[in-house]
């Protein structure tokens, strides 16, 4: 399983996430900032658990691709 964490608030809207993992990832048309689906808030974090390992290219590929690297990916068993 894997564990997205974002953290928002250091988001500088530049879209690449929705690009490149439209699946995850959404640009808020209230803010411009990444929008991490169907996660949960937990203080200034927007965390995501129980991602199935499929997904595991794609997300270490997306947390590559952001340019303030905020967004983390964690695996476990
Ligand atoms: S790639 Fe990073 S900085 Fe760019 S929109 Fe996504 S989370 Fe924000």
């Amino acid at each position: 399983m894997i564990t997205i964490i974002l953290n928002r608030k250091k988001c500088i809207g530049c879209s690449n996430c929705e690009l490149i993992n439209p699946f995850f990832f959404k640009i808020s048309k209230i803010d411009g900032k990444s929008i991490l689906l169907k996660s949960k808030k937990k203080k200034e974090l927007f965390i995501l658990k129980q991602v199935n390992n499929f997904f595991l290219k794609i997300l270490k590929k997306t947390s590559k691709i952001c340019p303030v690297k905020i967004i983390k990916i964690i695996k476990s068993n």
